[in-house]
């Protein structure tokens, strides 16, 4: 139920998308003739803002998926203009192969810029493409069209859409590749990704021109909070830990209350685990002691502060309070040691003495505490209060806590 509701919660705004283009699609009959073509002139904008933004974010994949988006739009509208049945057949047919296969190609593209020599050769593919599916269409051959709508089942359900077999299987084999992908690790990309595929499903199985507006500027938008989401992420987390940084501490400063305290936490002999095992190691033993963190009891909010030490906020606690969490956290990360792997140990006999070599590391912290209850003193002024201590705590020892009332 848990793994249910953050599934839910992570993809919310996909969720919503969803809805109102359903909502969107169902009532556009009932739009007066004027109000299609401003909703078609806002999705061609929606799709021109997360393009643009691509282009600004340096997000290829992003880049190319809504421009696919975009060629496959026209190509929709071109076929629900045709008279001829036949060379609609294969237009639409083409683009149920396509759509699916570029969205999900696209999100395999690893990120290279999108005007640089090495990352716009995409460009080429999708002109390929439209010269292809123009010649199919221009050929309009029964052959073409046998060949595009190939049946490999005859279950009455699948004749009730309009995407063909190949492209159903297409949309079907994305999906899971997506989803399994999402299950992984989750991102605001891959969750647009998904919903880009999903809108091509819901517009490629009815190819209704009100529908295909409605699903495209849900996947424009989509996409566009993908990047705007993604690139706020970037300036708020860490990247190796995966904790909230600076930034993210200085606005949680300025929102704390009358109550609180502040926790610097600093890694004992940090250096020695570079200097004998190397950088890579160092880096492990940072993101253990951070996932330790982010599980820290009384309340505590965890940030990176930099290098190899960290702050914990306690919003509303008492110096009593946020101590006992403390020191059962140094006391959990004391205890449990960290194991190298074998590989890494190999390396470390080349970089360090024999005696610093061990096949299981003890990690310790020192950590300073200060709290406060007065809400006109600067938060910053009890951080480095809670500096200060942790000074006090490697002076005396390191591996303790030392606290220091207001
Ligand atoms: P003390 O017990 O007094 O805190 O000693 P220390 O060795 O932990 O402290 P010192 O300040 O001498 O060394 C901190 C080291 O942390 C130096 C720097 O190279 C390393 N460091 C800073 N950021 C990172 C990082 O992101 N990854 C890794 N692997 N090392 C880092
Ligand atoms: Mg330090
Ligand atoms: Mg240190």
């Amino acid at each position: 139920m848990k793994i249910f509701i953050g599934v839910v919660y992570s993809l919310l705004p996909e969720i919503v998308l969803l809805i109102a283009a359903a909502l969107v699609s169902h009532f556009i009959g009932k739009f007066p003739p004027g109000g299609i073509l401003a909703l078609e002139l806002v999705t061609l904008c929606i799709l021109l803002v997360a393009l643009a933004l691509s282009i600004q974010f340096n997000r290829r994949r992003i880049f190319f998926a809504v421009l696919s988006l975009l060629v496959a739009c026209a190509g929709l509208l071109l076929a629900a203009g045709m008279h001829d049945g036949l060379r609609r057949q294969i237009l639409s047919g083409g683009l149920c192969l396509l759509l699916p296969l570029n969205l999900v190609w696209m999100q395999a593209l690893a990120e290279r810029g999108v005007f640089t020599r090495r990352g716009s050769w995409p460009f080429g593919l999708l002109i390929v493409e439209i010269l292809f599916v123009a010649a199919c269409v221009g050929i309009g051959a029964r052959a073409i069209a046998a060949a595009l709508y190939v049946e490999f089942m005859r279950w009455p359900v699948l004749a009730a859409t309009g995407i063909s077999q190949p492209g159903l299987l297409l949309l079907a084999l994305g999906l899971l590749w997506l989803n399994d992908r999402l299950i992984r690790r989750h991102s605001p990309e891959l969750a647009a990704f998904f919903f880009s595929l999903v809108a091509a499903a819901a517009v490629l199985h009815t190819q209704a021109p009100g529908v295909m507006v409605a699903f495209a500027a849900a996947a424009g938008i989509a996409f566009g909070f993908a990047i705007v989401l993604e690139s706020w992420s970037m300036a708020y987390e860490d990247e190796l830990t995966g904790l909230p940084g600076r930034r993210a501490l200085e606005e949680q400063l300025r929102q704390l209350g009358n109550r609180y305290v502040i926790a610097m936490l600093d890694v004992d002999h940090f250096k020695r685990f570079n200097d004998s095992y190397g950088h890579a190691v160092g880096d492990q033993v940072l993101r253990l002691v951070a996932s330790r963190l982010q599980n820290a009891g009384g309340g505590g909010k965890a940030f990176r502060y930099g290098g190899e030490e960290f702050t914990l906020v306690f919003p509303g606690r008492t110096l009593d309070e946020a101590g006992a969490a403390l020191e059962a956290l140094r006391a959990d990360l004391a205890t449990s040691g960290f194991s190298p792997r074998r590989q890494e140990r190999r390396n470390a006999t080349a970089q360090a003495a024999p005696a610093d070599i061990a096949a299981v590391l003890r990690i310790t912290v020192s950590i300073g505490a200060a709290d406060c209850d007065n809400p006109h003193r600067d938060p910053w002024k009890v951080l480095m209060t809670a500096d200060r201590a942790l000074y006090k705590a490697k002076q005396t020892g390191r591996n303790q806590v030392c606290l220091e009332p207001a």
